[in-house]
């Protein structure tokens, strides 16, 4: 008989670890998946596109109903898992159900962070992270809303271009000194300000700290905004309530080990809610390498995760943008830089004992997964350093060939 697996969280992570699942222990399991959110789970990322007018909501879904039906998995959506009974292995849905289970796993990813500033929970302050969440702006924006977004990291960018784009009028707020601090250096951020500028998007950085208000923002300086709608998109904190109440171990996030194992047994997490080796990733690429290696063991496999070398490679409200690894460049490491501020190209390659260790790329960023295998694989470099700069075709041609 099929062991009872529960999944709680219908998203991205949730959905890979079904479809690895499926391919490594077919039949091995009976599979249930719990989700708040009232549809088939989709592809989170593409929400923006959603929002900039790219995508067709519907078009998002990540399998359809079908495929969770051929493979003998109970979706149970619409629905929120509130207690773990570790003990007795069952899960309590809202509506008093239990189910129970021989193995759990919390795929409950993040909740959007509210800044801690008066009037954060007044009507008119909005969040972006679901399809329900795109519904409503979308809704501001064609009412040609004055929208203020809080957060110039890639969430926040891409609120504001989505909003900017569908017809609202947007200032974008951000706490530090540059866009996209935690992927970009101050150049590649600059260039990004003028090129997301140009769409008509005003930027304000280094401010906030003020009251927020429906009608609008004041900052630090005395400066107010007028704004019928602020969205805060300044950061995600992992959803760890369920398992903190249920006494499982959490730090910022799930505390979990290489086999993605929490501290309660047959208990596991992945994606946004894990915390492994003291890291959260924000990220689906981890979430999609833990599942691998999350199926593989459910499977009874060999398997570890060590975590992640993480790269960002996104179109940033429009415009494309890559950083891996150390783009900083700690000290003793050698930079490679190209800036056509006027093309809106910023290229700048880390270099340190003979090898990649980090790149940022903005405008051009044709050659990123070339940098990113370069950096993963820690390939010596010293055959193609003065060629690499200008892409792998010219730095490699007898391999184009
Ligand atoms: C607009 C936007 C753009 C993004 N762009 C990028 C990008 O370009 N590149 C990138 O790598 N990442 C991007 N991300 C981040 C990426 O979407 C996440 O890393 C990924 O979705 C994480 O997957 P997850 O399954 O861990 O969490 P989620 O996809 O958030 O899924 C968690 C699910 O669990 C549900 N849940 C939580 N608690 C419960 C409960 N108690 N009961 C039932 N269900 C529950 C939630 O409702 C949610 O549906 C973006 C995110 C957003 C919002």
């Amino acid at each position: 008989m099929s062991e009872p697996l529960v999944v709680v969280g219908n998203g991205m992570a949730a959905a890979r670890l079904v479809d690895e699942l499926a391919k490594a222990a077919l039949g091995r399991y009976a599979i249930a998946v719990i989700g708040d959110e009232p549809r088939l789970a989709y592809n989170r990322v593409l929400l923006s596109s959603v929002l900039a007018g790219e995508t067709a909501s519907h078009d998002i879904e990540l399998r359809p109903a079908s495929w969770w039906r051929d493979r003998g998995v109970t979706l149970k959506y619409g629905c929120v898992a509130t207690e773990i009974d570790v003990g007795r292995r069952e899960i309590k849905i809202a509506n008093e159900e239990s189910i129970g289970f021989s193995r759990l796993v919390l795929a409950t990813g993040s909740t959007p962070l509210r800044l801690n500033v008066p009037g954060a929970d007044l009507a008119g302050v909005h969040t972006f992270r679901d399809s329900r969440d795109v519904d409503l702006l979308l809704t501001l924006a064609a009412q040609r809303k004055r929208v203020v977004v809080v957060g110039g990291g890639l969430l926040g960018l891409e609120a504001a271009y989505g909003l900017a784009k569908a017809g609202a009028s947007v200032t974008l707020l951000h706490l530090m000194d540059r866009l996209m601090e935690r992927q970009l250096d101050a150049p590649a951020a600059e260039l990004l300000k003028s090129l997301v500028e140009r769409k008509g998007i005003r930027i304000l950085l280094n401010g906030l700290h003020g009251k927020t208000r429906v009608e609008g923002i004041e900052l630090t300086d005395g400066r107010r905004i007028d704004a019928d709608a602020v969205i805060f998109a300044a950061g995600i904190r992992p959803h760890t309530a369920l398992a903190k109440a249920a006494g499982i171990p959490v730090g910022r996030g799930i505390v979990v080990d290489d086999c993605l194992q929490t501290g309660a047994p047959d208990i596991f997490a992945l994606g946004e809610c894990a915390e492994h080796r003291g890291i959260c990733y924000g990220l689906v690429e981890p979430a999609y390498e833990q599942a691998r290696v999350l199926a593989q063991h459910l499977a009874g496999h060999a398997a570890a995760y060590n975590g992640s070398v993480v790269a960002t490679n996104l179109k940033v409200s429009g415009v494309s943008v890559f950083s891996a690894g150390d783009f900083i460049g700690a000290e003793g490491s050698e930079t490679i830089v190209l800036n056509d501020v006027r093309h809106g190209t910023y290229k700048k390659l880390v270099i340190a004992d003979g090898r990649l260790i980090g790149a940022v790329l903005v405008g051009d960023v044709g050659d990123a997964l070339w940098y990113l295998e370069l950096i993963r694989g820690r390939e010596p470099i010293a055959r193609i350093r003065n060629r690499m700069m200008f892409g792998r075709l010219l730095a490699l041609p007898s391999e184009a060939a």
